[in-house]
C-alpha cells in the first residue's frame, strides 16, 4: 500500500505570449481593431466580463487526486475528463491520497485502516470477484489518475469556486496547484483570483 500526495501537471507545452496573441486576435475581430498589447487587451476583456473570448484556448491537466475530489471536479460540465476506471483496473496494491488528518492525527492509524481495506479488496479479487464489483470496498481516498481539459473561461470559473474557503481542503490543494501553474504560465488570466 502506498500513501501519496495529490499532483497536478499541465501536459501542454504552452507559450503564454502566443496564447495571449491568439486571444487578442480572436477578441479584436468584433471591433475590427488593430493588434497591439495582447496582455492589456486580455486584462481588459476579463475586467469587462467579455470572457467568451477566453474559450478559444483550452489546456489539459494530468491530475492525481482521490476519488472524492475527482467526483467534485467532474461536476464541472464544460470541462472534459478521462478518468482511471475502478471497473477495468485490477489493483495489486492500493495507492491512497494522504488525508489532512485522521481522528488521532496519526499516519500510523491511517496506514492500518488502509491496509485492512487493501486486504479486503485483494481477498475479494482472489476469491474470483471481478474488480468492477470488488471496488465496492475501495475507499474514497483511493488515488485516481485523470486528465482534465478545460478552456480558460471554465478554468477561471473552477478556480474561483474551488480555491475558496468553502471548498473542501483537499480540493483547495488540487485547485491551488492548477492556479500555481497558471500564475507561472499565464498570469494575466488568473491575476484577479485570490487564494
Ligand atoms: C463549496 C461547494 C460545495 C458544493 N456542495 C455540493 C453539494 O453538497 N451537493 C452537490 O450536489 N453539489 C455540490 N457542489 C457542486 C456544485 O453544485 C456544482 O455542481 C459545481 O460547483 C459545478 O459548478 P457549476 O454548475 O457552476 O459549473 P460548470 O459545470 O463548471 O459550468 C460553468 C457555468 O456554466 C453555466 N452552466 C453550465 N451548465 C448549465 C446549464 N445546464 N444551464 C445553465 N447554465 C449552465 C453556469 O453559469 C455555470 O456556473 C458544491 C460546489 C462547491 C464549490
Amino acid at each position: 500500500m502506498k500513501i501519496i500526495e495529490p499532483t497536478v501537471e499541465l501536459i501542454d507545452d504552452i507559450d503564454g505570449a502566443q496564447i495571449l496573441r491568439k486571444l487578442e486576435r480572436c477578441g479584436k475581430v468584433s471591433r475590427q481593431s488593430k493588434l497591439g498589447d495582447a496582455e492589456s487587451f486580455v486584462r481588459s476583456i476579463i475586467k469587462r466580463g467579455h470572457e467568451s473570448v477566453l474559450e478559444h484556448v483550452s489546456l489539459t491537466f494530468h491530475i492525481i487526486c482521490d476519488r472524492a475530489i475527482m467526483a467534485e471536479l467532474t461536476r464541472h460540465r464544460h470541462a472534459s475528463f478521462t478518468v482511471e476506471s475502478t471497473r477495468y483496473v485490477k489493483y495489486d496494491e492500493l495507492t491512497v491520497i494522504k488525508p489532512f488528518s485522521t481522528p488521532d492525527g496519526s499516519d500510523f492509524t491511517f496506514w492500518h485502516m488502509m491496509r485492512d481495506t487493501e486486504r479486503n479488496y485483494l481477498f475479494l479479487v482472489e476469491q474470483g470477484v471481478k474488480p468492477e464489483l470488488a471496488r465496492a470496498v475501495l475507499p474514497l481516498c483511493l488515488a485516481t489518475e485523470l486528465y482534465m481539459t478545460a478552456n480558460l473561461r471554465e478554468l477561471r470559473h473552477i478556480l474561483k469556486l474551488r480555491t475558496g474557503n468553502a471548498a473542501h481542503p483537499q480540493m483547495r490543494v488540487v485547485a491551488g496547484k492548477i492556479l500555481d501553474i497558471l500564475r507561472e504560465k499565464l498570469p494575466v488570466i488568473v491575476e484577479d483570483i485570490k487564494s
